[in-house]
């Protein structure tokens, strides 16, 4: 080889020895940009290479780690385990791997998965073993975070008072049984609108709904009643729509509650009020200002007539000679003033007794009880307490409902007002019921107010007698006669303490058919 065939033969193996160092050099880049931890091992085990994300892990020297393997790092409990796999690994000749936990440079140990494979010349022998090292301990964490939180919504739904649940692209439930409970089990394979049955009676509620279904947008708080089959239930569920990752829909999911109790509570409370009103109402006909202030007016008209006509007919018959002629002529037209009167009185009756009178057996503690939940709120407001001793059984009355509430209103609210000027003791209302030695029913009321002082216990019975300056003084009169109406009989017996006591005694039901 002459000068310039040498000169090229270097020169070519520059060339070759640059190419490797590049080759190298990208390896060595491709290794340092994967996240995993890689080595190398000669065929027998002994370890070659070790990289510097495994130095920087472990925080060993490379000394160390080329001297004892990688066993050094390897949690105690995993490294027997670790190099057996391995040894299996070399001697079988096929790709393979274990798991073990590496200890970190401050201690903290992670597992991680090791994988083996072997690298083989032309002539197929093994020349080394390639490792890479994966951090299995995010995915790991990733998974029990995944698990913890799958329970966590299983926890939530098997304890919530609602339950979850899931429709179709075609809005039909989908079968959740696993993950939830009756009754919405039997709806699986229908649409919400065909377990409804108020579909046909709320037209409007139901054709904005599923307009919403149709756009696909979340709805909340949709009330609707379920049919028989399913309970009859009235059923609050807000929902939105679900899609996949391309962003297809696939339908709704959601969470319903049962909400039956509330709405029969809500029903119960119009339902009382209803009858407050009605209650209210017939006290305005049968009882109090309009009334009394119609009779005055009405009655006051003729009875002044009658008065100018007496007058006048006096004057007649003192006349010499009396002017018999005048003084008839007076006299009839004061009885056709009184024939008025009477008419006006017999249409005032009629009025007031416009209100339906329904007599039937009525157990005396009830219709107290009842008016409790109209009058409850007076007591609470006027900061009264109420005191109630009534009898476990009572023998049956003969009542009209609506009448005897009345009745035992007018005793406790005047209770209340006659307490309402009390400062110095406590404001207590007593109601007692109980049946007498005669086997008649009777009620007590006791407060422990400004009392009857006894001059007045005499009058108080009377129509218009009133101590209060805003009084009407009908009240007691006319609960008076309607409990003589009723048999019975009112008073205000002379009350041993401070306060007055007013008792409504009734005959039994049974006597009084007999
Ligand atoms: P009003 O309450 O409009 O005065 P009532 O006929 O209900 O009409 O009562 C007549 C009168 O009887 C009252 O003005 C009051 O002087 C007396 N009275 C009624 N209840 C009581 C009571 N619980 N305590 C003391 N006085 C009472």
């Amino acid at each position: 080889m002459d000068i310039r065939e040498q000169g090229v033969a270097s020169e070519r193996l520059q060339k070759a020895l640059d190419q490797i160092k590049t080759s190298e050099d990208r390896l060595r880049h491709v290794v340092d940009t994967i996240p995993d931890l890689v080595w190398l091992n000669q065929p027998d085990g002994t370890t070659e290479f070790i990289d510097q994300k495994y130095l920087d892990y472990t925080g060993l020297p490379m000394e160390r780690v080329l001297q004892s393997g990688l066993a050094d790092a390897v949690h105690p409990d995993d490294a027997v385990g670790l190099s057996a796999a391995f040894r299996m690994i070399w001697a079988s000749g096929i790709a393979g791997e274990a798991e073990a936990r590496l200890r970190r440079f401050d201690g903290e140990y992670r597992r991680f998965v090791f994988r083996t494979r072997p690298m083989r010349d032309q002539s197929g022998k093994i020349v080394e073993w390639c490792g890479v090292a994966t951090d299995l301990e995010n995915r790991k964490r990733t998974e029990a975070a995944l698990r913890q939180s799958e329970q966590r919504f299983r926890d939530y739904a098997e304890t919530a008072s609602g339950w979850l649940w899931e429709t179709g692209p075609d809005h039909r439930f989908v079968d959740l049984s696993s993950e939830t409970k009756s009754p919405r089990l039997l709806a699986s394979g229908l649409r919400r609108w065909d377990i409804a049955s108020d579909v046909d009676s709320e037209p409007e509620k139901w054709l904005q709904h599923r307009a919403a279904l149709d756009a696909h947008l979340p709805f909340r708080d949709f009330v609707y009643r379920t049919i028989p089959r399913l309970g009859s239930l009235y059923i609050r569920t807000t929902g939105k729509p679900f899609y996949d990752a391309s962003g297809r829909f696939l339908g709704y999911r959601g969470i319903s509650t049962d909400i039956t109790a509330t709405i029969r509570a809500a029903e119960a409370e119009q339902a009382l009020r209803k009858a407050q009103i009605e209650l209210a109402h017939v006290s305005r006909v049968t009882t109090l200002g309009e009334l009394t202030a119609s009779i005055s007016h009405e009655i006051n008209q003729p009875l002044a007539a009658v008065m100018a006509n007496a007058g006048a007919c006096l004057g007649w018959l003192a006349c010499t000679p009396p002017d018999l002629e005048a003084a008839r002529r007076s006299l009839e037209w004061i009885m056709e003033d009184s024939n008025r009167a009477t008419e006006v009185i017999l249409r005032i009756r009629a009025l007031a007794k416009k209100a339906e009178i329904v007599m039937m057996p009525l157990d005396l503690n009830e219709v107290v009880s009842e008016v409790m939940a109209i009058v409850g709120q007076e007591l609470v407001s006027h900061e009264v307490s109420l005191q109630m001793e009534l009898a476990p059984t009572l023998p049956r009355i003969l009542g009209d409902r609506v009448q005897l509430q009345q009745v035992i209103i007018n005793l406790v609210t005047n209770g209340i007002e006659a307490m309402s000027a009390l400062t110095g003791r406590q404001r207590q209302l007593m109601i007692r019921s109980g049946e007498d030695e005669k086997n008649r029913v009777f009620l007590a009321v006791t407060d422990c107010g400004v009392g009857i002082s006894a001059e007045n216990a005499d009058l108080i019975f009377n129509p218009f007698f009133s101590t209060k300056s805003s009084g009407m003084g009908m009240g007691l009169s006319i609960c008076r006669s309607i409990v003589e109406a009723h048999g019975g009989q009112l008073s205000a017996p002379r009350n041993n303490g401070l306060g007055a006591t007013f008792k409504l005694v009734m005959p039994p039901y049974h006597a009084q058919a007999a």
